[in-house]
């Protein structure tokens, strides 16, 4: 393995007061980047892939590095997500797996403790769930059970429980414990906000009495365990769910009438949407006004998080004394070496977060977490792939990429990193591809980093050679020398109608103008009363009704689905994306379909019912899907013949233009192209081209 740049000592002074250590109780990190805790899809079904992921943070300079939320006992789960369990000592060697990877890349290692009570409706091991007054489970999918009140003994059981986990993460090996009591998923949390807790008794009613059982577990947690561990607390800077939830008032008044109670306060912010904001709806640093003011109420630190990218932001946190730590999940799964890349000073080679909460849909969707600038997120483990360091190349010497969006962007990058002799060839005059075209529509300017990065590196290495506004043909490419070739040629919005809905041509009489999302993105401005018919269900039929408005349309927004970008119940982004439409006068029609177009509107069809109503219009946006184009692709495959009178050993098709998907497909299908060229081809007998971890047989 090799290819990495490394130059310690460089670093910029003016970062310095981002490696001085700092105390936490009784265990010290070596600087202030705490990676919070953060889920992966993984959890307790993929302990090895977490525990390397987690390592390669510690090892790229990671003061702190957290696990997931581990449920601390099983009368409190939330299958069907998957992140961490520690119900009894069985589950031990995981977590000392886990605690090692940190400790090796010399991180402090951090365990995250909760008990989900209200928020665990126990699918799995069927038990009544608990919480401090009963109401129905608060999840995200409205699960049809109850949790019961918990009984003063209960509250006793629940003391006895921690102090059991409080053991069980020290011979795990943990440095730190951090309660969990934000976001709405921590017991603590439901105790302290009188939305959760109608109590009457000295556990319910004033703030006092509500913060009663945090402040027990945190002296169990110093009882148990406090001489070697530091136990911190997360809590929800605000709970953001009106009058009755937590407040910042309150969190104030808690933190300074308790202000040495934790060794460390980690101050989120309301629900987990508010919190993980994609950069569509939230700045680098959005919760600063939350949280600015709280450390003056204590002298135990404070960390916070904000999706910080920006050395210089972080500066900023620290010396305005704002925080004390830097905390990030997004950005340190980005790029999981920044804080090393910042002591190295290599500041223009951080890969940073563009905010678009993709990692976030593999816990939602209970698959693994995908990163769409860094690829190689959760490939650690069960593919080898280390973020920074990569296999210098094999046999061959030179490739030609075709195409310059995300996957022959990505491609380029890690071909020449390996060290092929690499040319880029791309028809426009702008690297990027859609990239470049989707980071100019409303919010979506932070995309745009997926393609500066990978631009940059490219320009830093002299065996990679782009050469715009250079549109290839199939002669091209054969005559063109190069032993492999990768297209990349992605892929045009169908302008049919044809998605889920239609899986034929939307049936049209007349002329009404229809565009696609590709001409609102090449400039096009239709007046007047504009359809735009959703059957994508991700981000781009809500980022078009936002454009076209913004260019003086009246926007309706029909979608065949219950919901407006269904797909973004995943980015957590879903309720902000319906309520900036409704912010901005968007007519929306859900359960509906658009079924035919006339010469002065459209057909609108009710899901259910199947009763039609006419919506006059002047234009309509078709949001289908998407075609390949592998135009190219197929003229080479016809030719195949010819390639080796070339010299040509292989081409292949890659994201987009293999199979239309979101950019993160494509940076991972760039990233896999260059990574398995030249590799040896895999055989019957070990046919994965991933390692998997399955269960061991009982009694086996
Ligand atoms: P992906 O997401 O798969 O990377 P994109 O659509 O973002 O796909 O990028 C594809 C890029 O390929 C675009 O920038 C496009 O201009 C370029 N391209 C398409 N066909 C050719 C061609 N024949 N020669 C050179 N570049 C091409
Ligand atoms: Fe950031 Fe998107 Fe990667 Fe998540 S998937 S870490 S939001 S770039």
């Amino acid at each position: 393995m090799s290819d990495t740049k490394t130059s310690a000592g460089n670093r910029d002074p003016r970062y310095d007061c981002l490696f001085e250590p700092l105390a936490i109780g009784p265990v010290t990190t070596r600087n202030r980047f705490y990676q919070v805790p953060h889920c992966n899809g993984g959890g307790y079904r993929d302990p090895s892939a977490v525990a390397r992921m987690r390592e390669i943070k510690a090892e790229g300079g990671w003061g702190v590095v957290f696990t997931e939320q581990v449920e601390m006992h099983h009368s409190s789960e939330i299958s069907p997500y998957i992140e961490l369990r520690l119900w009894d000592d069985n589950d031990i060697p995981m977590l000392a797996r886990m605690a090692d990877s940190m400790h090796n890349g010399q991180a402090l290692a951090g365990i995250e403790l909760a008990y989900p009570g209200i928020n665990g409706p126990n699918l799995y091991t069927r038990e009544v769930p608990m919480a401090p007054t009963a109401l129905p489970v608060r999840t995200f999918t409205n699960d049809p059970v109850s949790a019961r009140s918990m009984t003063k003994r209960d509250i006793s059981n629940l003391r006895q429980w921690h102090r059991q986990a409080f053991r069980r993460a020290r011979t795990a090996g943990y440095d730190l414990i951090c309660l969990y009591g934000a976001h709405g998923f921590g017991v603590i949390q439901h105790f302290l906000s009188t939305l959760t807790n109608h109590r009457t008794d000295e556990y319910g009613g004033s703030l006092s009495n509500r913060t009663r059982l945090m402040r027990e577990l945190i002296s169990d947690a110093k009882d148990e365990v406090g001489d070697t561990m530091g136990i911190t607390l997360r809590l929800s800077l605000h709970e953001l769910v009106g009058e009755l939830g937590f407040t910042n008032e309150e969190v104030r008044e808690l933190v300074s009438e308790h202000s040495d109670l934790p060794d460390l306060w980690d101050l989120a912010h309301g629900s987990w949407e508010d919190c993980s904001g994609a950069s569509r709806f939230k700045e680098e640093a959005a919760q600063q006004s939350l949280v600015m003011g709280i450390r003056e109420l204590t002298d135990r630190p404070v960390v916070g998080v904000g999706r910080f990218t920006s050395p210089d932001v972080m500066v900023r946190q620290i010396k305005s004394g704002v925080l004390d730590l830097i905390g990030c999940a997004r950005p340190s799964i980005a790029d999981p070496w920044l804080p090393r890349k910042i002591d190295e000073g290599r500041v223009d080679d951080i890969r940073e977060c563009i905010g678009c909460n993709m990692c976030i849909t593999g816990d939602m969707t209970m698959s693994l977490s995908r990163c769409t600038q860094n690829p190689t997120f959760m490939e650690e483990w069960r593919r080898d792939w280390h973020p920074e360091i990569i296999t210098r190349k094999g046999t061959s010497n030179n490739v030609l990429v075709v195409g310059a969006g995300p996957a022959g962007l990505e491609a380029s990058r890690a071909l020449g990193q390996r060290g092929y002799e690499v040319v880029l060839a791309e028809a426009t005059v702008t690297l990027g591809g859609r990239v470049s075209l989707e980071s100019a529509l409303p919010g979506l300017s932070a995309w745009a980093r997926v393609r500066d990065y990978r631009t940059w590196q490219i320009s830093q290495m002299a065996n990679v050679s782009v050469y715009p506004e250079n549109t290839l043909t199939a002669s091209d490419v054969l005559s063109f020398g190069s032993e492999h070739v990768a297209l990349a040629t992605g892929s045009r919005w169908r302008n049919d109608g044809v998605a889920r809905y239609h899986v034929r041509p939307i049936p049209t009489q007349g002329n009404l103008p229809v565009y696609t999302p590709d001409d609102v993105m090449a400039g096009a401005a239709p007046q007047g009363r504009v359809v735009v018919f959703d059957d994508d269900h991700y981000y781009m039929g809500s980022v078009i009704a936002e454009a076209l408005v913004e260019r003086g349309a009246h926007v309706t927004l029909v979608t065949p689905s219950a919901y407006v970008s269904e797909w973004t119940l995943n980015t957590l982004e879903q309720g902000f994306i319906h309520k900036r439409l409704v912010e901005l006068g968007v007519d929306i029609r859900r359960n509906t379909a658009v079924t035919e177009l006339y010469d002065t509107g459209v057909c609108c069809t009710d899901t259910y019912s199947e009763q039609s109503t006419d919506v006059s219009c002047d234009a309509v946006v078709l949001v289908s899907s998407r075609l390949a184009n592998d135009v190219l692709w197929q003229e080479l495959r016809g030719m195949e013949n010819e390639w080796a009178d070339h010299g040509v050993k292989s081409i292949r098709v890659i994201g987009d233009a293999e199979s239309p998907a979101p950019i993160a497909w494509a940076t991972f299908a760039g990233h896999r192209y260059a990574r398995e060229l030249d590799e040896p081809a895999r055989t019957p007998e070990s046919p994965l081209p991933f390692k998997r971890e399955l269960a061991r047989l009982a009694g086996s």
